[in-house]
């Protein structure tokens, strides 16, 4: 495979080893990958399926084990937990009135969240282009695995995170795994531009999602969904949106795997918004006629983003797919997750607006009965427990029939025995 980096809006390509976030007239920057003579993706599917037989650390990575779409290091160059190992799910039937539901839980990586997906190639990279630093702005989990990844691979990490506004999980996960921490007084769009020109000026690998190596491997979260499906395509891929890197890595990866003849069709992508993070649901809304940062704010802390840096990446997937754009709300987005966690398949705040806003869509019978729906859990339950704990205690303006707060009891025999058989319904 060969690849270049072009730039979305004017087409001027790059060499991709030379490292460049926008191009010179401003533009997003793509990898395109073409297609060699050497290389032959008829038994792709079996090779890929083969990998997972072997023990090696590169072969058993849920991001590694698609190299061919990935990138191409040498196995010594890659820094690898490894990550993209995870589950996908089939849901109780009453959770969602259609065919079939699954859950694709990125939750389940090394540091809780997909963005591990995105770090291993980006760390790589960085190791590769001989980086001692390397930096991101970040709501919370991509700091967490910037930290992880920097720390396996021996280079200093610095994280901006925007003052008092992150889960305390993902906190906690910076500090511990030693990523200089620093809070600028802001909010997330604050803290990314304060990155985007300090790199700007100084040799530091800015990994971010505008740093389009990492979403080569968010691509990965697709690929492997439909491996897992056997490759019998879904109606639908419901993820929520906040930069939109996934919706971009989403859109190119299945671009890729219909142009080499891989798949033959493609699920269409629903990108869930919160209502008041909706940029790109407002964009949506008017046919990508004109696009108008907001000022976001949302409990759901990843996809509290105003302004997201991959916006006209995002576009071009919901054109390809066919897609749509939601939004739904707080209350939505707590009450979906409150069901989520309660079928055992726990998230954080942010994953439960991809099933919020699949019963929205379901309601308004955009999704039909009939349809194979996956949604996409970004992040683990144990990220942000605030969130969890403030809803179960009743301490957010909204709850519901599933709000599990504790209960005080006395130390007395009689007591715990009169609770117990109240419990077991005796
Ligand atoms: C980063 C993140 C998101 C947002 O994903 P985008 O690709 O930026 O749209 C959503 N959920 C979680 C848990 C995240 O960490
Ligand atoms: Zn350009």
């Amino acid at each position: 495979m060969k690849r270049v980096l072009k730039c979305v809006r004017c087409g001027k390509e790059y060499p991709i080893n030379v490292p460049r976030y926008l191009c010179d007239c401003g533009g997003l920057l793509d990898v395109k990958i073409v297609k060699e003579d050497s290389d032959d993706f008829s038994h792709i599917k079996e090779t890929w399926k083969k990998r997972r037989c072997s023990n090696k650390p590169v072969d058993e990575s849920g991001v590694w084990r698609f190299r061919e779409l990935v990138y191409d290091f040498d196995e010594s160059e890659i820094v690898t937990f490894p990550e993209g190992k995870t589950n996908l799910y089939e849901l109780p039937k009453n959770i969602l009135d259609v065919k079939a539901l699954f859950a694709k839980h990125e939750g389940e990586n090394p540091t809780g969240s997909f963005k591990d997906r995105g770090m291993t190639i980006g760390i790589s990279f960085a190791k590769k282009l001989g980086y001692k630093m390397v930096i991101c702005a970040s709501t919370g989990n991509t700091s967490a695995s910037l930290a992880a990844y920097a720390a396996k691979a021996g280079l200093k990490a610095v994280v901006f995170i925007p003052d008092g506004k992150i889960a305390f999980g993902k906190l906690s996960q910076a500090l511990a795994y030693g990523a200089k921490t620093l809070q600028i007084k802001g909010d997330f769009d604050d803290a990314m531009n304060a990155v985007r020109e300090i790199a700007s000026k100084h040799k530091i690998y800015l990994l971010n999602s505008l740093n389009p190596i990492r979403l080569e491997g968010q691509k990965t979260i697709m690929i492997h969904t439909l491996e897992q499906l056997n490759w019998e395509i879904p109606d639908w891929f419901v993820l929520p949106g906040g930069n939109l890197g996934n919706t971009t890595a989403f859109g190119k990866a299945l671009y890729e795997l219909k142009k080499f003849g891989i798949i033959e069709k493609v699920p269409r992508l629903a990108v869930i918004q919160a209502e008041n993070a909706n940029p790109f649901y407002s964009a949506y809304k008017n046919g990508f006629e004109k696009f108008e940062p907001v000022k976001a704010e949302t409990i759901a802390t990843a996809i509290r983003i105003g302004n997201p840096v991959n916006y006209e990446k995002a576009k071009r997937s919901i054109e390809f797919t066919n897609g749509v754009v939601e939004e739904v709300s707080d209350e939505e987005i707590m009450n979906a997750k409150a069901v989520l966690d309660r079928s055992g398949t726990g998230c954080e705040p942010a994953s439960a607006a991809s099933l919020a806003g699949a019963i929205k869509l379901r309601k308004k019978g955009v999704i039909k009965k009939n349809d194979k729906v996956v949604i996409l859990l970004t992040g683990n339950i144990l990220k942000d427990p605030g969130a969890t704990t403030d809803y179960h205690l009743g301490k957010l303006h909204y709850g519901g029939s599933l709000q599990n707060a504790p209960e005080k009891i006395e130390n007395s025999k009689e007591k715990i025995e009169e609770k117990i058989k109240e419990i077991l319904g005796e």
